[in-house]
Formats: C-alpha cells, structure tokens, sequence
C-alpha cells in the first residue's frame, strides 16, 4: 500500500490535505515510522532484521532502508528492501538517489520492487560521489530528484507512492559557512519543493534538525505557497556526541545553544548522552504534535532503543501493548494484502511459509476461502540456514551430548517451559506469548515421548484485545481450539489412536516421513482452528488445519532432524546417528481438540 493512503487514513489531516479514507488508526492518530541504513557486514544485517522484527512488533506506519552515497549499496539496499517488505512484513520505502545511476539502473531497481511487492520510493538527487565536490549529472541519468520524480511518474504512472526530501533549513548546498541560507535561497529551495510535489511526490520527509521551531516555520511557509501534502519531521535522536557533532556539521544543521549547554558536560558519558537525547527527542516531538502535525519520522541509525523510549514518553507505544491485526503478521506486499487464512504448521515460521507461497496468484483469503492450494514451493537450502545469531543460540542450547530419546525429550520439554529461547523448527525467538498458558502441560508431555513443535491452547471468546491472545483490534471476541504438534514414535501414535476413539472431540493427522498418513477424518476436510468475531464484519478465520498442506509441511518439518539439528554437531559424533534414528522412526502428528469450551487436549496423554 502507499504510504500516503496510510497516512490519509490513519491522521485525520485538515480539509487541504484531503480525508480520511477510513482506514483504522493503530496508535490513536499518530503515525511513526523508522529508518534504517544497510550494515556492512552479513552479521551487521542479520542483527538488523533481529531488530527490525522486535521494532515493527509496535506497528510503524512504514520503515524506510536508505540507498548508499553513490549507490554504494545497491544491490544489498533492493535485497534489505524485498525482506523487509515480505519477510519483515512492513510497508518499505525505498530511497532512490541519481548519483552514478544511468535510466537503466533506475528502471531495473524500480522495476524490482515492484516485481517485490514495494509502492514507496523516497526520491533523492543523492550526493556527489566521494571526492567530488560538486553534482554531476552521470551519462544518461538525472541531475536532480524533480527529472527522477517526472521519471517515475511518466514510466510508472500512479503505481508508486513517491516521497521527497525537504530541508527546513534549506538544502545545505547553499547554506552559507555563517550557518544560514539566504531569504532568496530559501524560497529558491521552497519553489523547488513545489516542483518536485507538482509533478508527482505525495508525501515530504525532512532533513534532520534540532531547533523545532525552524520546522513549525518550514512547513508554514510551505503551505503559504501552496504546498498541501503532509510534511514528516525527520527525528534523529542524539546517541553519540561526536556523531552528534559529526551530523550535524554535515548538515549544516542550526544547533540550538541549550543543547550545547546541555550536552557539554555530559559529553563524555555515552549513557548520559544517550538519554538527554531520548528527552530532547521527546520535547520536540510533543512540540509537533502540539501543532496539530501527526507523523514522526525516526533516524534510528540502526539503534531501537532511543526510537522505542521517545515514543514510549509519548505514549505512542506502549511495551505491553502490542496490537497484532491478524494471529500471524499481516502481510504488506501489494499482491498478497489480502491474504487472511494461513496453515497453522508454519505458525512458527512464517518467513519459511511466506518463501514457499511467493507468487502464488491468489492467496487464501475470507471466511470460505480456499486454504488449499497446491503449488507451494519446495524447501530449499537457505530455509534452513538461520541467522549466524541464531545458530550460536542454538549452538549453545540445543548441541549436548544425546544418547537415547530421553536426552532428546529432556531439551524438547526445557524449551516448552520456556528455559530455552532457541529451537530448530521456529524462527522466532523463544515461545509465543500464549503458550505459557499452557507450557506446564507441554513441559510434562515432552517428557512422555511427545516432542511439540507447535501449539495454542483453547480460547473461548477473549476480548480481542486481550495481550496474550488477543488480534484483530478492540471491540471484538477471539476463539481458538486447543492444538498440539508433535512427533512421536510409531508405538505412541498407535496407542493414541487407540484412546481417541474415547475421545470423539479429537482429530489427528499423522505422517511418517515416507509419506504414510493415519487420520481420522477427511484428507479434504479444512478445519478452522483460530476464529474471531468483530462488530460489522465477517467471521475472520485466520488459521486453518488442513491436510493438503500437512503433508507438504511434513517433508520440512522432518528435514529438521537432520539438516536443523544433527548438522551442528561435528560429522563423527554418535549424537547425530540418535537424530537420524528419530526421524526415521517417528510420526509428525497434528492433534486438534474441537471441544474449545470443555475439552482437555492433555487428557489424552495420561499413561501413554
Ligand atoms: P534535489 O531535490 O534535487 O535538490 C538538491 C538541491 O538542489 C536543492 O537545494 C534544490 O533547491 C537544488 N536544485 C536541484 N535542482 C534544481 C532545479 N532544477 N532548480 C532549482 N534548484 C534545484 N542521500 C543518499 O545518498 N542516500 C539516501 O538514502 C538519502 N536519503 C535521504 C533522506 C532524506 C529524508 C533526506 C533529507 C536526505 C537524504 N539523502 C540521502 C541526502 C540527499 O541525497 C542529499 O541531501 C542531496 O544533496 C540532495 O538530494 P535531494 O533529493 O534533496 O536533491
């Protein structure tokens, strides 16, 4: 979606601005958005995406991944853009600048992000290249961001939503070394503006400043010439003194005597830094959002932690309080905004789902919608390459010496009581919230030989925005049926099919990894395992138990074992021969109990 038509949504923006178009607002009508830079390192991006999912928890309206001075990081820029649009699952806008990009660099970045789902381009000139002085149009490219927003606007008509930078300080090019643009410089760079918004940006975000006032008068003289899209505070909180000091010299940004004064004594003390700038971010943006202006745009400089504080103070986001719209993350890619019903298998690995499902040309979606579709994508290679992060974590928790199956049931039952953060079969890390309802339980059947992958408990009717189980906004209920997953051996299935017959709320699916199925009920059946219930719409069906799509998960789910696990231990050790024998010999099972008011799922396993 464009970012413009979210803001439309979410803000109640004055009569020249336009109206609202009735999309709900996530944080009463405040919008906010964070910026990030591509690392250098592998490890550096790794890092980042583990911070970008713990930061996108809160909602932003959008993040934006900058482009490398010169086009530096092009290729990593257009890969960080693609995940965070479709792994990440957050609205991305991608910066775009003309330094050394002839029109069929342009065309091939913007055409990939729109073969990745991307509508939202920040359009920049850019810098000269290093050790240029001056900006040099390269051959056969552009020599200012108005020719790159006309370019898009005439190959790509209406399908981007195109943001321009604005400078309330005027751009530093012609800010004279006194610190201050000339009035005629200024309203040179005004007009400009209005140029580059007549032929096609909807949307502005500003250079950084620190004198609030400077950009309360910005975006007052902005409108006095006619100017009506939303114009976004650019924040960069201050973590650092000399980058402090280093930014703003290359910005030419006016620094208001009180943050010198306060900032000098303190300068040595990183921490002491850290925090006047969480204070002094907040002050500024309590004086913007005073003016009536309902969007934040955070520098976070690859840092959450000042971001998330400022908008804490601002009661923006609150830590406990996190809204998820659907159970899993919605997705934000152009062709799958629809999606609403997903598999309950790879609820703990939807970045694994979302690879498999790329292109699919409908997706599964409403209250009849068919979940079934038979075109998923096979596993490959990297799905079960993790983050380095991770896989220290899992080095560190799950590579001990195993000897038999109890060694085995022993680390599976620690995770399930939450001792462990790491897991071969989840993405995530540590368990989801909800399960702590009922990691007691599981902690008990792991030890019996039933090692789960996956579960939620039963959920009848929660207020929707319930923190542990709660989706879908206020105003509603929330129902869920009680759900296990696990692997067992062939003797345990036996004996719990033999009780489910006692048991006629229950129903199983079980695969060994040939391919051989036990179930008691339909290979077409579609179970609805995640319902919820709000004030003028359809019931919303987000999680479904499906056969089809059990068994193209099991062939993952099984890979594990080997390629997830046995595969951090050293080739020689005996430790890998016990994993291999479990996956040989056991059953991935999916158990369901229906009776979500008055079933016990755990019943079950008493004396197997
Ligand atoms: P332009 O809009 O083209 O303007 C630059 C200056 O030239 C202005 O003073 C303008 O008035 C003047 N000008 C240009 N053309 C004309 C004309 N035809 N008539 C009159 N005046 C004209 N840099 C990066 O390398 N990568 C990034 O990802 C990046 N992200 C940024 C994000 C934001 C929000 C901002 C504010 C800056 C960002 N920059 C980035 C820096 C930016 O590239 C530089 O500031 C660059 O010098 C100017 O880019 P621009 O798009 O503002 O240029």
């Amino acid at each position: 979606m464009k970012v413009i038509d979210k803001i439309r949504g979410c803000v109640s923006v004055s009569a020249e601005e336009g109206s609202c178009n009735g999309t709900t607002a996530p944080h009463g009508n405040v919008v906010f958005s964070f910026e990030f830079f591509p690392p250098k390192t592998e490890d550096g991006v790794d890092n980042l995406f583990e911070r970008m999912d713990r930061m996108v928890v809160h909602n932003p309206t959008f993040c934006d991944i900058t482009w490398g001075a010169g086009g530096s990081t092009a290729d990593l820029t257009l890969d960080i853009a693609n995940r965070m649009q479709n792994m990440v699952c957050v609205e991305t806008m991608m910066h775009l600048t003309c330094t050394n990009m002839p029109v069929h660099k342009i065309d091939h970045a913007l055409d990939t992000i729109k073969s990745n789902g991307i509508q939202n381009v920040l359009a920049l000139r850019g810098d000269p290249p290093h050790g240029q002085d001056k900006f040099v149009q390269v051959d056969g490219g552009f020599s200012c961001a108005l020719d790159l927003v006309k370019h898009i606007r005439d190959k790509y008509g209406d399908y981007f939503g195109i943001t321009v930078a604005g400078y309330p300080e005027a751009h530093p090019d012609v800010i004279s070394p006194t610190g201050l643009a000339t009035p005629e410089a200024y309203q040179n760079d005004l007009a400009y503006l209005k140029r580059k918004v007549d032929a096609g940006a909807d949307l502005i975000i500003t250079q950084l400043f620190y004198d609030t006032d400077i950009f309360l008068k910005f975006v007052n003289d902005c409108r006095q010439i006619g100017i009506k899209c939303p114009i976004v505070p650019g924040i960069m909180p201050i973590n650092n003194y000399k980058g402090f000091l280093r930014m703003t010299g290359f910005c030419k940004t006016k620094i208001p005597p009180e943050i010198m004064a306060a900032l000098e004594p303190i300068k040595d003390n990183e921490e002491a830094v850290k925090a006047y700038g969480i204070h002094l971010g907040t002050e500024m943006c309590k004086k913007i959002l005073a003016s009536g202006i309902k969007t934040i745009h955070l520098y976070t400089l690859n840092m959450e932690k000042s971001a998330l504080a400022i908008l804490m103070n601002l009661g923006v986001i609150e830590e406990t309080k996190v809204s998820r719209s659907l159970p899993w993350r919605r997705p934000t890619n152009v062709f799958r905004v629809k999606e609403d019903v997903r598999p309950i298998f790879w609820a703990n690995r939807p970045k694994s789902y979302i690879t498999r499902t790329i292109g699919w040309d409908e997706y599964p979606h409403g209250r009849w919608g068919d979940s079934r579709n038979a075109s998923y994508g096979a596993p490959s290679n990297h799905q079960f390459m993790r983050p380095r992060t991770r896989d220290k974590k899992l080095h560190e928790e799950w590579v001990v010496p195993l000897n038999n199956i109890d060694d085995i049931c022993e680390i599976f039952s620690k995770y399930a009581l939450g001792k462990l953060r790491s897991n071969p079969w989840s993405e995530l890390d540590g368990l989801q919230p909800e399960t702590q309802i009922i990691n007691e339980q599981l902690g008990t059947v792991n030890l019996r030989g039933f090692l789960t992958i996956n579960s939620q408990p039963a959920v009848n009717g929660q207020k929707s925005d319930s923190p542990i189980v709660g989706w879908g906004g206020p105003g509603g209920y929330v129902y869920q049926k009680a759900y296990l997953e696990f692997f067992c051996s062939g003797q345990k299935l036996n004996a719990l099919v033999e009780k489910c017959k006692a048991f006629p709320s229950l129903t199983y699916l079980a695969v060994n990894k040939e391919g051989t199925l036990i179930s008691n009920v339909s290979q077409t059946d579609v179970n609805a395992v995640t319902w919820g219930v709000f004030p003028a719409k359809e019931i919303i069906q987000p999680t479904v138990v499906d056969p089809a799509s059990f068994v193209i998960w099991k062939d993952e789910a099984f890979e594990f074992w080997t390629k997830g696990w046995a595969q951090l231990y050293p080739e020689t050790d005996p430790s890998r021969k016990v994993l291999e024998q479990v996956r040989n010999t056991h059953f991935l099972v999916s158990l369901v109990d229906n009776d979500y008011i008055n079933g016990d799922l755990f019943a079950i396993f008493k004396d197997i």
